[in-house]
């Protein structure tokens, strides 16, 4: 009997071995389902964490392009090193901001590589390194970005003329406008130049935005100056070899190696129509990087131009026939 039973029992058990191999293939199947599962949702996680920060490096580098431009305008002191400097705040923040993806169980990195020049001088390049881990999943990724200088919901002002003008009078911000009572005139005065009293009360644009007259030469459209009107009533920018670009106005310069842009300093509005037949009716050119050009003894003088009057005020500058030309004003006779 024993022996009968146990050949019985050895028969069950061969019979019943399928079944719990089926039982215990099932049983891996819905674990290793679940595994699948997670790795899903991480790998979800993984790349909406890469996503955020690749949307959101450029809106938090143009948060520090704008606040390292206030300070220079709060100090008047330039930034010694603008590429350097904005590249460790950059990374402080992209630090900090990283940290919010703890709380998933998230690694995130983010390494700023490098802030430079962009091709375009109305933005500002960022290369970075995104590091993003859950579990066992890495997701690497390098970027190489443009910070735009010219969101008109986010304007970021120039800081060059508070820096050239501190220790002359200082320049205010009235509105849109950089206002420079007598800080243009004593600057001028400083290095020499005749007729520095030409830009008394003078004004230029606070913030960078680029001007929609393209080709430039559209500016004297016609042979009318309505266009040239609009562009200075507007603060525009316009691009230019001579100009310095951004990160090197950050750093006070106004000429620079690289590709940069201009804007038009005015004089106040006369009431007199001002003569075009004397010496007052020549002064430095109404360029910023031509006013401010302190590294070039030959800085170059403009002829008086009147683009605007009102029945009070007569409304002009003072611009070289070279940049009339880029302009597509009239040549002074
Ligand atoms: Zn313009
Ligand atoms: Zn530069």
């Amino acid at each position: 009997m024993d022996n009968k039973g146990y050949v019985m029992g050895l028969f069950s058990f061969i019979l019943i071995l399928p079944v719990f191999l089926m039982i215990m293939i099932a049983v891996n199947m819905v674990a290793g389902g679940a595994d699948i599962q997670q790795t899903r949702l991480n790998s979800h996680e993984v790349f909406s964490v890469a996503d955020d920060l690749e949307t959101n490096i450029p809106l938090i580098g143009r948060e520090v392009l704008r606040d390292k431009s206030e300070e220079v305008i709060r100090t008047g002191n330039p930034l010694s090193d603008s590429r350097k400097e904005i590249k460790d705040e950059f990374q402080d923040r992209m630090n900090k901001w990283c940290l919010k993806y703890a709380s998933g169980g998230i690694r995130a990195e983010c390494k700023i590589l490098t802030v430079d020049n962009s091709p375009d001088p109305f933005k500002v390049e960022v290369k970075s390194s995104i590091n993003v881990e859950k579990g066992t999943l890495k997701h690497q990724v390098n970027l190489s970005q443009n910070i735009s200088l010219i969101n008109e919901s986010y304007p970021i002002p120039d800081p060059l003329p508070f820096v050239k003008c501190k220790g002359y009078g200082g320049a205010t911000i009235r509105g849109n406008r950089i206002y420079y009572a007598s800080s243009l005139v004593n600057y001028l005065k400083s290095r020499g130049i005749n007729n520095s009293k030409a830009y008394e009360n003078a004004t230029s644009s606070l913030y960078i935005k680029k001007c929609p007259y393209n080709p430039y030469t559209l500016h004297g459209n016609g042979g009318s100056l309505v266009n040239l009107k609009n562009c200075i009533d507007n603060g525009f920018y316009h691009e230019s070899s001579d100009g310095a670009c951004f990160l090197c106005r950050l750093e006070g310069k106004s000429v620079c190696p690289h590709y940069g842009m201009e804007t038009f300093i005015v004089p106040a509005p006369s009431v007199t129509l001002p003569s075009s037949n004397n010496s007052s009716a020549h002064a430095v050119s109404a360029l910023d990087h031509v006013i401010f050009d302190d590294t070039d003894p030959g800085t170059y003088f403009g002829h008086i131009m009147v683009y605007f009057n009102n029945d009070t005020h007569y409304f002009y500058l003072y611009l070289d026939d070279s940049h009339r030309e880029k302009y597509g004003l009239p040549p002074h006779d």
